[in-house]
């Protein structure tokens, strides 16, 4: 009942907030995705590909994509226009399904499975079977037969699932310290960005892998001196960024400090590590937080985050202008993140993305820097909303006191909800259904400003609508077309010309 009465409420507000000059402004429809028919075939001699990126928007769809090409433009200009991003220019557009071998709607372990090895596995196996008991070879391991250099890099950290699947095999993500063992093993050439979550295990107790990595022979750099000091020969690279925020990752793009290391910066250095090998190189790169600020319906920091993410792909398109004979450049996302849409019941058929455009920290650094403290500091009975306006409007442009009265009350439940206890993670379904698990008064705050853009969520989770998939260069062709997120390790092997045993 309770739920009901609010979203009620909500649709009244939606008629309150309606510009009627803009109702139908923005109604040009981008042309549907031609259906083109699978890539004829080429000729049995089609040179291998030298040199490939495979780069992995974790929760990256078309919302995502399309939603940071609207926010570029609504900061350039009061036109409806968008901006494309580099990549969502590349010459060939394909779209991809993405469900696993157990649901439809997939985590980043089953897909990133099925892009590096062409196989559907369930929710949570990296690079097995369903039944958890065939291991499957990956796309970088083939590459690395083959003789080519081998990069992972990855804005969260190195041994999250994606990243993972292209070195490790085990049942379940969740054993993390066992991944980071198999990546000192993977003998890979080059890995950048994020550090370990449970570098010495989950109980704290086994040698720390960074030790490990150093006795398998990789050079170990943990700042940026020693990161922009490293050249062509340096050997085997592990680089973890200096600065790291939540679970080890890098931080939020929209907190980094204008001298941190960016998704470009490790992606650049990679070229410059890898490209040293006559037989070429595979590198693949992850924005990784674009899925973790979709989880938490943080939409600023989702769209900065896929801006890094195409400058880190810009950087492959400076190297492939020099071997563009030789060079293929895949981007793909790996399954959508929170439901999110262009369009709120609340805006109607108006946007106005520079509403997000003011936002100035992620929710993590809020809650870090702003709110933990605030609680830390006060009496559960002597908090006020009124303490923390400031703060809010400075981080996120949003004036709480003088808000429409139904938004009041939602962050007025919120406030109250983080100032009574520590936060209590999603106990009952309606706390989950408000606040996914995240702290109250944040997660209600990004929501609130997302819906005044017109930005809309559906879920704290992933969500089973298809990815884009774009490519430029060598056998780009081979990814026009609408086919299943497994086809991209085909289509990889047979760019690369390897013999794989499925
Ligand atoms: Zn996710």
């Amino acid at each position: 009942m309770m739920r009901l009465r609010r979203f009620c409420a909500l649709a009244a507000l939606g008629a309150a907030l309606i510009v009627p000059a803009q109702l139908f402004a923005s109604g040009s429809k981008e042309a549907a995705p031609a259906s083109a028919p699978t890539p004829a075939a080429q000729p049995a001699a089609a040179p291998s590909v030298k040199y490939v990126f495979l780069f992995i928007g974790d929760g990256m769809s078309m919302s995502q994509i399309n939603s940071a090409e609207v926010y570029s433009a609504a900061l350039a200009t009061k036109d409806v226009t968008v901006k494309k991003l580099g990549f969502s220019q590349f010459p060939v557009a394909g779209l991809t399904t993405t469900y696993d071998a157990g649901s439809i709607i997939t985590d980043s372990a089953s897909a990133g499975t099925a892009l590096a090895t062409g196989h559907k596995t369930l929710n949570g196996v990296i690079n097995m079977d369903p039944g958890k008991t065939v291991a499957y070879k990956t796309i970088a391991e083939y590459a690395r037969e083959a003789g080519k250099k081998v990069g992972v890099v990855s804005s969260v950290s190195i041994e999250h699932a994606t990243p993972a699947v292209f070195y490790a095999k085990t049942p379940s993500r969740g054993n993390m310290y066992d991944i980071a063992v198999q990546l000192t093993k993977s003998n890979f050439d080059y890995f950048g960005g994020g550090g370990f979550a449970q570098p010495t295990g989950k109980n704290k107790d086994q040698p720390n892998v960074i030790d490990l990595a150093k006795a398998a022979g990789y050079r170990y750099v943990n700042s940026k001196a020693d990161f922009d000091a490293l050249k062509a020969g340096a050997g085997k690279v592990l680089a973890v960024n200096a600065t790291l925020q939540d679970s080890s990752a890098m931080p939020y793009d929209i907190d980094r400090k204008s001298d941190d290391l960016s998704l470009a910066d490790y992606t650049k250095k990679g070229i410059e590590l890898l490209s040293d090998d006559p037989e070429g190189f595979f590198m693949m790169v992850e924005g990784g937080k674009i899925d973790w600020a979709c989880h938490a319906n943080d939409a600023a920091s989702a769209i900065r985050d896929t801006l890094a993410f195409d400058a880190a792909v810009a950087e492959a398109v400076k190297f492939a202008e020099q071997h563009p004979a030789e060079t293929l450049i895949v981007v793909t996302g790996d399954h959508e993140t929170g439901g999110m849409s262009i369009g709120f019941a609340g805006t109607q058929y108006s946007t106005f993305f520079d509403k997000v455009g003011v936002q100035k920290m992620s929710y993590v650094a809020f809650d870090a820097n702003v709110l933990k403290p605030y609680k830390a500091a006060t009496a559960k009975d002597k908090a006020k909303l009124e303490d923390l306006a400031p703060a809010i409007k400075d981080a996120f442009g949003l004036d709480v006191l003088a808000m429409p009265q139904i938004q009041r009350e939602q962050i007025d439940r919120a406030f109250k909800r983080s100032m009574g206890n520590e936060v209590e993670r999603a106990i009952k379904e309606e706390e989950y259904l408000f606040y996914g698990g995240y702290e109250p008064l944040t997660v209600k705050i990004t929501q609130l400003l997302n819906q005044n853009a017109g930005i809309g969520w559906t879920s704290y989770s992933h969500t089973g609508v298809p990815v884009a998939t774009f490519a430029k260069g060598a056998r780009a062709d081979l990814f026009s077309g609408y086919y299943d997120n497994t086809d991209i390790f085909k289509k990889l092997v047979d760019a690369m010309a390897i013999k794989a045993s499925m």
